[in-house]
């Protein structure tokens, strides 16, 4: 589709056991903005795959990469007078183009600030099933910054993270002892306007596919082997409704490629990496990456109304760091409430308490847990036990029918995600 490769899924129906295997966008969860589908096992004429690739081809931004670049080039060079920036296209436009855009909201005296901030300038791309796009607020990109200089890292990959890369390049090429470097990958090629294919490749991380081909890949590439390999860092915050394991799939090559970096004392190591996700998908995380840890840290964002931070009295963020570093070299703002838990080496949010019967500190929401001794595990603290379901849950709760199968094989015991009858694909 013209999103790059399909994704194989399955269709779980009720009388075939194996349901049935089918292609469709890894990028779109809404079949209104791709619709792409094949049966796995359909027959496509040459016809079609003609028509296919016609209509990929059509489905392109109208201009390449490197024609945005020449465009800032230009650009840049024209006074503020002339800069203009039509919203409704999301385009910085030449003098050559105002006549075409005359009806649209423009933004006139476009700073050279302003095109370092691309994130300010561009709106949001909320769309919950395909880019969700929620910027951090300034106090996360901050924190998140501030870590990465803490940590000694020298090359970020920004996957699906512009604000992040806007602060980095911003700084690199205002500081000049800055040292940090970042090159973005994300699917708005938006972004394309405002930065050279050294510092943004147009990327799908559902199916890892380099719109710009082969050279755009070797970019990539190059930034992360640089200096073998060394102090570099992947920060990702994808969408939360996306596939955890197209997202691993992906992530798991471009640590293939650093690995391709010559050292050779780094036999055994991982590329050092910042999964930015909701903490109710750590189970999913850790079955793909088991080195990695949740880290207590709530990332909030301007644009999402809910994901915002405790403190100044909205609803605390689900959202968390997961990561491969060791956890006690993460250090949380004691100012802002969190502390070092030294039995668990690690930072924990001030609610957060160690359990001695679990022997860790076990809030992963930030309110404090409560331990249950019949489920022997810490639980939230609006759950009580329940002695029909033999677990913990909300006191108003229905409870598991005991027919209540696997929606598959219809055995008990487990759900369908779980089914041993599924083949693992
Ligand atoms: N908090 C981040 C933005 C996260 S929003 C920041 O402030 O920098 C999710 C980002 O992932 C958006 O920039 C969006 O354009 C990008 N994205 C969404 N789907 C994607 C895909 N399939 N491949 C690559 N990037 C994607
Ligand atoms: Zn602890
Ligand atoms: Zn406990
Ligand atoms: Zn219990
Ligand atoms: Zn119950």
């Amino acid at each position: 589709c013209p999103l790059g490769p399909a994704l194989l899924f399955v269709k779980i129906g009720q009388e075939a056991a194996e349901g049935r295997r089918f292609y469709a966008c890894s990028a779109c969860r809404d079949r209104k903005d791709c619709n792409f589908f094949q049966w796995e096992d359909e027959k496509v004429s040459e016809t079609r795959l003609a028509a296919r690739e016609e209509y990929n081809r059509t489905h392109q931004p109208p201009r390449t990469h490197r024609q945005n670049v020449e465009r800032y080039k230009e650009f840049v060079l024209l006074p503020l007078s002339k800069r203009r920036f039509c919203q409704e296209c999301q385009q910085l436009l030449l003098p050559a183009e105002w006549e075409k855009h005359s009806d649209h909201q423009l933004l006139c005296g476009i700073s050279a600030a302003q095109l370092r901030s691309p994130s300010q300038l561009l709106y949001p791309l909320e769309n919950k099933k395909t880019n969700a796009q929620y910027l951090f607020a300034g106090r996360s990109c901050q924190f998140l910054l501030d870590l990465i200089l803490d940590l000694g890292f020298r090359r970020v990959l920004s996957v699906g993270t512009p604000r992040l890369h806007e602060i980095i390049q911003s700084k690199a090429s205002q500081e000049e002892d800055f040292r940090v470097r970042s090159l973005l990958l994300d699917i708005d090629f938006r972004y394309s306007q405002f930065y050279t294919e050294d510092e943004f490749c147009h990327y799908n991380m559902f199916n890892h596919h380099f719109f710009g081909g082969e050279a755009a890949r070797e970019t990539c590439r190059k930034f992360l082997c640089q200096d073998n390999g060394e102090r570099v860092i992947m920060v990702t915050d994808p969408p939360f409704g996306g596939l955890v394991e197209a997202l691993a799939s992906s992530f798991k090559k471009l640590m293939a490629m650093w690995k391709e970096s010559e050292a050779e004392d780094q036999d055994n190591q991982e590329m050092p990496m910042f999964w930015i996700f909701p903490y109710f998908f750590e189970t999913r995380i850790l079955e793909f990456f088991p080195s990695f840890r949740m880290m207590d840290y709530q990332v909030d964002y301007d644009n999402h109304a809910l994901y915002k931070h405790g403190k100044t009295g909205r609803r605390q963020s689900p959202v968390r760091i997961f990561t491969n570093l060791t956890p006690s070299r993460i250090v949380l703002p004691v100012e802002e409430g969190y502390r070092f838990c030294a039995v668990c080496e690690r930072y924990v949010s001030s609610g957060n308490r160690h359990c001695e019967m679990c022997n860790s500190c076990t809030s992963k929401d930030g309110r404090q847990w409560k331990h249950c001794v019949l489920c022997k595990k810490c639980v939230k603290p609006s759950w009580f036990h329940c002695n029909n379901c033999n677990c913990c849950a909300l006191q108003n709760h229905a409870c598991e029918k005991p027919d209540a199968g696997c929606f598959v094989c219809g055995k008990a015991g487990h759900k369908r995600s779980a089914c041993p009858s599924l083949s693992h694909a």
